[in-house]
């Protein structure tokens, strides 16, 4: 066989040999191609697809024949569009032999697709590029995945951050890990101090270990949470008071790994508990010490709640009272009526003082009670009952009644003496007035007898008729005076405002013939204007400075008029340098017709000093003397002040 067919032939077999190799190769490429679990494509450079995988074309939701020809960019999530472009070149230049990313497409139903990508330029032997192999995985579920994760995360974080509530992790060696905004401050540390500290550090003194205890039972798996209230010491030395409460976070085993624990500031609370607590003992203290007890009633004004006090001090158990309305036990001393008008007051939300009821007590007798009580409202303005206090006002009231008995008695008495003493005055003007008649008979027939037959008559009977006459006249006088003196009180003139100055002036006038015959001096102070009787208040002069003109001793009267305020009265005094009273006198010169000396020593009847008396009682006055036996004597006499306008 020459060389070239022997040549030739050796060739067709060499070639038939690559041939057969190359189909085979092919038919592997091809059935791996076909069989991958990822996408692969063919993409030439243009961005088109040349060929396809089942699995890409399932992932993509297309066919094999809507897929190849279709542009790469067409199926691309429009927000990553572009995102390959750059690198692509580089990758068809030969700048960089493989790809990488990770981008979004859109599947024929619409739905995004994450998948990771790798490319890789084919060439041909001169180093051309012919198209790229693409191998497409879908990371969808990762990416969702991890997108709740971060989503989650940022969820927590921002719990963390945000919460009203204190948050820590706290680290197996009791070591802060992280701690929140809120904590920081409660706790007055930044954040960065806090962690790596224990919460022990930072505790109270008086609340070291006090969580010790449930923790070792947490950790235990006996409770499945710590909660407790304690105190901790802040950065700046305050005290914070602070709920505390923890769970336990375990790993994949169970073994513990951290600690979450949540940190509520209740300092505030806490304090209002403890102004609670502050207020109701004062209050206890205030119900026990006192002896007045405190009540309440509910809107329907029965009786809610009422202070032992109550029961100790009249003998009634709270209990008999509970639940009942205060018209529902009547007083002793109310009627309907009074109960009813009660029941209105408190209908209409009246505060009311001093309400007092006589109540029956089971010991015997009966109990007087005073309640004050006033409306109550709670914090929406609603009507919620009534509150106060009770007394039980026993001894006061017996007192009282004790006092206007006494009171009334005397009002009687006063009542009774005033009509006697009225009745004696009539009796005594009656009187005086009635025997006037007869006796001007009998002295005018007796002067008449004695003109007529005095020298018929002896002398003895002469004498006889002397007396006579001289006593009619002397009884005159009497009667006469004792007609004045009823007068002061029967037919006294309204008091009006007076200046003393008119009534002595008055008195001086009708005493001048005997001030010049006893050649007296009289001085007088400035005298105060009164509500006085002008009439009679010259009569008292009158008669004063007529007794110290009268009762003289051997020197010329020297008479003075004072006058000296006093608490709610004026003092009017006369004062003479004449013979003077013997103490013991001091009352009886007032009386009627009482006189320390015969009628032939000194003139008179014994009446001045009783007008003058009278008078000044008439005045709301008093009147008495005071005197020196032989120098001389003061009378006193009192008016009530008034201010004048
Ligand atoms: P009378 O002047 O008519 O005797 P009075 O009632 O005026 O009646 O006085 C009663 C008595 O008081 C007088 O009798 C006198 O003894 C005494 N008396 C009154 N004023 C004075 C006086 N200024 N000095 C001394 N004695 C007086």
């Amino acid at each position: 066989m020459p060389r070239a067919k022997q040549l030739q032939r050796a060739d067709a077999a060499e070639r038939k040999n690559v041939e057969a190799a190359l189909r085979e190769s092919e038919e592997r490429f091809r059935r791996t191609f076909e069989l991958a679990g990822s996408g692969l494509a063919h993409v030439d450079l243009d961005g088109r697809f040349i060929r396809v995988n089942r699995r890409l074309c399932e992932m993509f939701g297309y066919s094999e024949a809507e897929l190849v020809g279709m542009l790469v960019k067409d199926l691309s999530h429009p927000e990553d569009r572009d995102a390959v472009d750059e690198r692509r070149k580089k990758l068809i230049t030969g700048e960089v032999e493989t790809l990488r990313l990770e981008k979004r497409y859109l599947r024929k139903d619409g739905a995004t697709l994450w998948m990771n990508v790798a490319i890789a330029m084919e060439r041909d032997a001169a180093g051309r590029p012919l198209y790229a192999v693409s191998v497409l995985d879908d990371i969808t579920a990762r990416k969702h995945a991890e997108e709740a994760l971060r989503e989650s995360e940022a969820r927590y974080r921002s719990t963390f951050e945000l919460a009203g509530s204190g948050i820590a992790h706290i680290g197996l060696d009791r070591k802060f890990i992280r701690a929140n905004r809120r904590l920081c401050e409660i706790l007055g540390y930044p954040e960065h101090e806090l962690v790596g500290k224990t919460g022990r550090q930072i505790s109270h003194p008086d609340d070291l270990d006090v969580i010790n205890a449930q923790r070792k039972r947490l950790y235990a798996g006996e409770i499945d949470h710590v909660r407790l209230e304690k105190r901790y010491l802040r950065k700046d030395g305050s005290t914070v008071w602070v709920a505390f409460s923890m769970v336990l976070e375990r790993d994949a085993e169970g073994r513990p790994a951290y600690e979450i624990a949540i940190f509520d500031d209740i300092t505030e609370r806490k304090r209002a508990e403890r102004a609670l607590r502050e207020s109701e003992e004062r209050f206890r203290s205030l119900t026990q010490l006192s002896s007045d007890w405190y009540w309440e009633q509910d809107e329907t004004f029965a009786l809610r709640f009422m202070s032992q006090r109550m029961g100790e001090k009249t003998g009634l158990a709270a209990s008999a009272f509970i639940g009942r309305k205060r018209w529902d036990q009547p007083a002793l001393n109310l009627g309907d009526e009074d109960w009813a008008r009660h029941r209105a007051q408190l209908e209409r939300r009246e505060p009311f003082r001093e309400f007092e009821m006589e109540r029956a007590n089971p010991a015997g007798g009966t109990r007087w009670v005073s309640v004050t009580g006033e409306p109550v409202y709670d914090e929406n303005g609603k009507f919620r009952g009534y509150r106060g206090v009770g007394s039980d006002v026993t001894e006061r009231k017996r007192a009282e009644a004790e006092l206007h008995r006494a009171h009334d008695e005397l009002a009687k008495k006063a009542e009774e003496l005033e009509r006697s003493n009225a009745e004696l005055e009539q009796f005594a003007y009656v009187a005086s007035h009635d025997l006037q008649e007869p006796l001007r008979m009998v002295s005018s027939y007796t002067q008449l007898l004695a003109r007529r037959y005095k020298d018929q008559l002896p002398a003895e009977a002469q004498e006889f008729m002397h007396f006579t006459v001289d006593g009619a006249a002397r009884m005159k006088q009497l009667i006469e005076d004792l007609l004045a003196y009823s007068r002061v009180g029967t037919k006294g003139k309204e008091l009006v405002p007076v200046s003393l100055e008119a009534p002595l002036k008055r008195a001086l006038t009708n005493l001048r013939t005997a001030i010049e015959e006893s050649g007296a001096t009289v001085s007088a102070d400035a005298l105060p204007t009164v509500d006085a009787d002008e009439v009679q208040l010259a009569q008292v002069f009158q008669n004063l400075i007529g007794n110290a003109l009268k009762f003289r001793g051997k020197a010329a009267p020297r008479i003075h008029v004072g006058a000296a305020e006093q608490a709610g009265e004026w003092q009017i005094s006369i004062a003479d340098n004449g013979i003077g009273i013997e103490p013991q006198y001091f009352e009886r010169i007032f009386m009627l017709f009482q006189r320390l000396h015969a009628m032939g020593e000194y003139p008179g009847t014994g009446i001045g000093l009783a007008i003058c008396k009278k008078v000044a009682e008439r005045h709301g006055g008093r009147i008495w003397v005071s005197s020196t036996p032989g120098a001389g004597s003061t009378f006193h006499f009192t008016l009530p002040k008034k201010e004048f306008p």
